[in-house]
């Protein structure tokens, strides 16, 4: 494994960090959790060199409205293995007085059996209620956490703008590391390569979250994609590809990725094991630019999967919809619902979306939900 030092934290973290917002499960509820499996998996990662486990509060839930079951099952296993560092996140969106703050805490503390948080992160500051979860107290609420030990390290997560990061960089001096998405595809956005730049820049550590987008860029990809890679005398599969664009780089000290499978963890700790700063050659830097490009023209919708704008009230499974919508925009085929009805019973199809917009202020890549399932719901005729 190789190590990274997580700017002024100190931290020698590992550059692949296990995420749990996937672990397996028994059924198709998130909240049961093959609790075995993940054992076996977690048992794994520390042997091989993983020191970093991110959860949050809200991970292996039903209802985001409430905690899930990622962060205690996480806090239980963990309880016997030294020298690893745990991250956990506040959710931000819920924020509205002081007190929740330190409830909520007291929440995280419990569940993770533990006085302290090493890796504090407010989840998910969004542009749109930032000002007003700084109102609520956000800056006096780290400063007592930090100066009464309940929490290490201050850290945020934001899939906002990088005029937002930015902002909350200024307003506050005692942030430590950021969590922000990047992937070869998205580069550009939400808050994107500058920003993890800015951090670094700033000595403070950088994680990365959805270095798949969501597995998208280990799925099926189009013809055109599949013959762009092709190009290339790599032998690197998509995983690689995906994974090497993020390590490649100086400013990205540690990629979360979130693990479903006992496969997974083996073949992303092989990764990591021969990534470092710099593998990547202009021409692969290229053909990852090509490949991208070549997403462009698919304009397809960029769902993560996240499973933040959920439950939706009236039954559409936001995430299942797009997902299915993506993948068949994937085919150089006609459309074909046929899967689309199999995936999704006819009570969760975008159909049933009234565009009451509840959602769309929950989803981190700023997607028009209501828009696009109608997009859906025409694309599949339904
Ligand atoms: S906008 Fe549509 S998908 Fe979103 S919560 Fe409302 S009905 Fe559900
Ligand atoms: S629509 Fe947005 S919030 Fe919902 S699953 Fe996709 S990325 Fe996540």
């Amino acid at each position: 494994m190789k190590y990274r030092t997580l700017g002024k934290t100190g931290i020698k973290a590992s550059i692949l960090g296990f995420g749990t917002m996937r672990l397996p499960i028994l059924d198709e509820n998130p909240e049961h959790v093959d609790i075995k499996q993940t054992e076996a998996m977690v048992e794994y990662a520390v042997d091989n060199g993983v020191n970093i486990f991110d959860t949050a509060l809200v991970y292996h839930t039903t209802d985001r409205a409430k905690p899930g079951v990622s962060e205690p099952i996480i806090g239980e296993i963990l309880n016997g293995y030294d020298n690893i560092h745990i991250s956990t996140k506040m959710p931000s969106w819920n924020i509205t007085s002081w007190e929740y703050f330190d409830d909520t805490l007291d929440k995280h503390l419990e569940r993770l059996q533990t006085d302290s948080i090493e890796l504090f992160f407010v989840h998910s500051i969004k542009d749109s209620y930032y000002e007003d979860i700084k109102n609520a107290g956000l800056y006096e609420f780290v400063d007592r956490a930090l100066s009464d030990g309940r929490i290490e390290h201050a850290c945020f997560s934001t899939h906002g703008s990088y005029e937002l990061l930015s902002q909350i960089l200024d307003d506050y001096d005692k942030w430590e590391c950021v969590l922000s998405q990047l992937n070869y595809l998205d580069y550009e956005e939400n808050p994107g390569l500058e920003a993890i730049k800015k951090i670094h820049d700033l000595d403070m550590g950088t994680m990365i979250m959805e270095p798949l987008r969501g597995g998208q860029l280990v799925g099926n990809h189009p013809k055109s994609v599949e013959d762009t890679f092709s190009k290339s005398d790599r032998n690197y599969n998509y995983l690689e590809w995906a994974f090497n664009y993020l390590w490649d780089k100086e400013e990205v000290n540690c990629v979360l990725s979130g693990m479903s499978s006992f496969q997974q963890v083996k073949e992303n700790i092989a990764l990591a094991d021969n990534a470092d700063v710099g593998m990547l050659t202009d021409e692969d830097k290229q053909i990852l630019f090509e490949v991208k490009t070549e997403y462009e023209k698919l304009n397809n919708i960029p769902c993560t999967g996240c499973n933040y704008c959920m439950p939706c009230p009236f039954g559409v499974n936001i995430p299942k919809c797009f997902k299915e919508y993506n993948m068949d925009l994937l085919q150089d085929d006609s459309f074909n619902s046929v899967q689309y009805k199999f995936h999704l019973h006819e009570d969760r199809q975008a159909h049933n979306c009234t565009s009451c917009r509840k959602c769309e202020s929950l989803c981190p890549q700023s997607i028009h939900i209501s828009d696009e399932l109608k997009k859906v719901e025409e694309h599949f005729g339904m």
